[in-house]
């Protein structure tokens, strides 16, 4: 993590599973809690969890700053709406996530709402998956929704970014990009700023 943030990332994206909406159990609070101290980089919590609305306080209170669940999870818009309301609430910003086959005109009532758009590039629950190609059309399409709103919101990637797919996944209109394998395994610094520099290329 340090070693990330010296050579310039500035999130760390804390993938929360739950073992329920996707198959995987990561971490929870507690090593949340434990790594606040030792950083200064935002942290950015995917929820990949049933029932986010439980939550939500207990992740602020511990320093997240950016807060992404997942549509997936609502039985009725108005739950989505509740999180969203939650979150602002807190001063923090709100992002919505989307697997790859739920189509991006859920995104469409929240437009306005988020400050984050998560296009997920994988099927969401492992680390080490291979980048979906059909997906760079959803972060193409997403970008047209937004631009064509006049918001200037962020697109988040989340899953197979490589030296490979990172150029396509910049063309097509993601601005923030998660990265677990690419960076973390490997010297992390060397990947860091390689990865950087593509970014600012764009
Ligand atoms: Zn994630």
């Amino acid at each position: 993590m340090r070693e990330a943030e010296e050579a310039g990332a500035t999130y760390l994206h804390i993938d929360v599973m739950d073992g329920v909406f996707v198959p995987s159990i990561t971490f929870g609070m507690p090593i949340i809690k434990s790594l606040r101290p030792h950083t200064k980089l935002v942290f950015d919590v995917h929820l990949m969890i049933l029932d986010p609305i439980r939550y939500i306080d207990r992740f602020i209170d511990l320093g997240a700053e950016v807060l992404t669940f997942h549509e997936e999870v609502a039985r009725e818009p108005r739950e989505l709406t509740a999180l969203i309301d939650k979150i602002h609430a807190r001063g923090k910003k709100a992002g919505m996530a989307i697997k790859p086959e739920t189509d991006i005109s859920v995104f469409k009532p929240f437009l306005h709402e988020l400050e984050q758009f998560l296009v997920m590039t994988v099927r969401p629950g492992y680390g080490g998956q291979a980048y979906i190609p059909e997906t760079t059309e959803k972060i193409w399409q997403t970008r047209k929704m937004l631009d064509a709103a006049g918001i200037d919101a962020d697109i988040q990637v989340d899953g197979g970014i490589t030296d490979e797919t990172l150029p396509i996944v910049l063309e097509a209109g993601a601005n923030v990009i998660v990265a677990g394998s690419a960076l973390f395994k490997g010297d992390i610094a060397d990947n860091c700023r390689r990865f950087l520099a593509k970014m600012n290329e764009s």
